[in-house]
């Protein structure tokens, strides 16, 4: 089986492997030379950043720490509810570390600012910045934005490369938009 073996239910392609690989280059170059001085911990929030976390950490050429964080932010079919749940009872020490926390898409900016404020009252760190691979274009309620953003994006709904609908597509190695028949009648 490919790993894009769900690639026809997309309706586009918005970024494909080459895309996302060489954006990560880009991206993983600024970050090593930003933090190279740093006590770095990465702060994954699963499971939507495995993908980008991989992609990430191994182009990084210096030296950090990792922490996954499971985070669900409640999705109805394709919108954000608004809730977010932190599954953790203890939240890692980040006492004295530069704190990077890395996301798949900042939407509503509701799961962000949920962990910075987490991560601010529980871990005592000496900084934290975000970082998403994708960063939706609207209005938000929130006053935080993301400090690294891969690409902008029109806000519609989108899976692959980590995003899934109902647990799905996270394995595609591209991004883009699902078919409108696809999300009236999932298969399993
Ligand atoms: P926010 O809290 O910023 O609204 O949304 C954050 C989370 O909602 C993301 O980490 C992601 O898990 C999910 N999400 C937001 N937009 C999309 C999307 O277009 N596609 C998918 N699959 N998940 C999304
Ligand atoms: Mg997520």
């Amino acid at each position: 089986m490919s790993t894009n073996d769900n690639i026809n239910d997309l309706e586009s392609v918005l970024f494909n492997e080459d895309e996302i690989n060489s954006r990560l280059d880009e991206l993983s170059e600024c970050i090593s030379k930003q933090y190279g001085k740093s006590k770095l911990t990465i702060v994954s929030i699963m499971n939507g950043s495995l993908m980008l976390t991989a992609g990430l950490i191994s182009r990084l050429r210096i030296a950090f720490d990792l922490r996954c964080l499971n985070v669900e932010s409640y999705y109805g079919e394709t919108k954000s509810k608004g809730d977010v749940f932190i599954n953790s009872k203890k939240m890692p020490d980040l006492s004295g570390r530069s704190v990077l926390i890395v996301d798949d898409i900042f939407d509503t900016g509701k799961t962000l600012k949920e962990v910075i404020k987490r991560i601010n009252s529980e871990c005592n760190p000496l900084e934290v910045s975000c970082f998403t691979l994708l960063k939706k274009k609207k209005q938000r309620q929130v006053n935080i934005a993301p400090d690294f953003v891969g690409f902008e994006v029109e806000d519609s709904f989108l899976v692959g490369y980590g995003l899934d609908y109902q647990g799905r597509y996270r394995n595609l190695s591209v991004i883009g938009n699902l078919k409108k028949e696809v999300i009236a009648n999932p298969s399993t």
